[in-house]
């Protein structure tokens, strides 16, 4: 039997790694730092066992040796995603690492362009442990509180990889999860609302649409005893109006947490709301035209994972997030670096004439209103197509058991071209399109503007 699926196993290497859910809160940034350096030490070490990074760190003319901490990390190469495309699958994982005991997982599509990488038990324990850390900061024990996670189960995602495939089913029996419930993201939110009402969970974890979909429900008067006290919210940015519209709707606090499926959990919002990152699990580098960002301005991110024995997480750009970073402490005493806002894709982005860039963040928000503004489900699925600097069409999926309840057609189509219209300017067309169905396959938002020939000038 692979040691993977084993509970026993399981069970034992849990309680090893208890003391990492509490290490920001135990020690002081300079034990920090110290922990830092080391384990990026040991995770460059590790990446010269690996055939892409052995490769990328030859051609670059860089050997482990010369790299004593985190300050030596720009002597190191960044690592694209076509990179790790091309030494997928063998090249991807340490010659010292039995491949059997690894787990495949892949990005998600919504980018369109989706990238498969390996991980061990000990990302899945970290990755778990990162989230119950979070949980911690808001009083909900993973011990006693019930957990409702409503995860993406498509095939191949992160979630899937851990849970469907044998892993959770075991662990499920482990002391740990008795109190957790799995839904799908996949699901339809009339189905998932019923499970969670069942369940009664303390905490709900799940997407940002799909939240706004059930908040929506429950304000409708269904999932009467879904009462949890945390919400925690992932996978895009979370505006100010649909992050009200949420916590009124449950009555509950809500705060927002940033993972990928490479990195794992990398940061989330605390009670004084200050964005953390996971800095013992994580460093950021924010990168703007070659150079570092330190404070208060977006930047592309490369991100640096600091455990696991899978496919090392080395300067990856990939994620293509844009976040801008906080050189400040919070109020609240834990220790790491901060982030001051997470703004979501730049592949998702649309690029607008005089170097404006409309980032996820903004396009999330105008079809939000949809939901707090017109109270309504009936989209249940959008793309938006940029043409040109000119030209932005909106396709749009309506529930055909809604069409005749609730606001017009007429009426979402003007909330969306006006929000548009208010982001892009007056002069640009905005085509809003009916369509049945768009293949769950492809990207949520392209764009046709050639990026080479894209120079930024801001962020909206
Ligand atoms: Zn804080």
């Amino acid at each position: 039997m692979n040691q993977l699926y084993n509970p026993v196993f399981i069970s034992k290497v849990l309680k090893g790694y208890l003391f990492d859910i509490d290490r920001l809160w135990k020690i002081n940034e300079n034990e920090l730092q110290k922990y830092r350096d080391k384990q990026f030490r040991k995770m460059v070490n590790f990446a010269y066992t690996v055939p892409l990074y052995r490769d990328l760190y030859k051609k670059a003319g860089v050997h482990p040796n010369e790299i004593k901490g985190l300050k030596d990390i720009t002597k190191l190469p960044v690592v694209s995603k076509d990179e790790l495309k091309k030494y997928y699958p063998n090249g991807l994982i340490s010659s010292r690492i039995n491949k059997n005991k690894l787990i495949e997982v892949s990005t998600s599509g919504t980018t369109g362009r989706s990238l498969s990488i390996y991980v061990d038990l000990h990302d899945v324990v970290m990755g778990l442990f990162g989230y119950i850390r979070m949980l911690r900061e808001y009083g909900i024990n993973w011990r006693r509180d019930r957990m409702t996670i409503i995860g993406d189960f498509s095939p191949h995602t992160v979630e899937s990889g851990y849970i469907n495939r044998g892993l959770f089913s075991k662990m499920q029996n482990s002391f740990l999860f008795k109190n957790m419930q799995w839904l799908d993201t996949n699901d339809k939110p009339e189905n998932l609302i019923e499970k969670i009402n069942s369940f009664k969970p303390d905490f709900l974890g799940g997407y940002v649409g799909m939240l706004g979909h059930i908040a929506l429900l429950k304000e409708k008067g269904h999932g009467k005893d879904i009462n949890p006290r945390v919400i925690g919210s992932t996978g895009s940015v979370l505006d100010d109006t649909l992050r009200k519209f949420i916590r009124e709707a449950f009555d509950a606090q809500l705060f927002e947490t940033y993972a990928s499926t490479e990195a794992g959990p990398i940061a989330f919002q605390c009670k004084k709301g200050g964005y953390h990152v996971l800095s013992d699990y994580i460093h950021l580098e924010i990168i703007e035209g070659g150079e570092h960002v330190l404070h208060g301005e977006p930047g592309h991110v490369a991100v640096t994972k600091l455990y696991g024995v899978g496919t090392p997480i080395i300067r990856y750009t990939a994620m293509n997030d844009i976040v801008a970073p906080l050189s400040e402490k919070c109020t609240c005493g834990l220790s790491g670096e901060l982030i001051k806002k997470v703004y979501g894709r730049d592949i998702l982005s649309l690029y607008l004439s005089g170097g404006k860039v409309l980032l996820p963040s903004s396009i999330t928000q105008i079809f939000s209103r949809i939901l707090y503004e017109l109270k309504t489900n009936k989209v249940i699925d959008l793309q938006v197509i940029q043409h040109s600097f000119k030209k932005i069409e909106i396709r749009v999926v309506i529930d055909e058991k809604l069409r005749n309840k609730g606001p017009s057609i007429e009426k979402i189509f003007l909330i969306i071209k006006n929000g548009f219209q208010e982001k892009v300017g007056p002069d640009a067309e905005i085509i809003i399109k009916e369509v049945e169905k768009i293949d769950k396959k492809l990207p949520r938002i392209v764009t046709k503007v050639d990026k080479n020939e894209f120079k930024i000038k801001r962020y909206v």
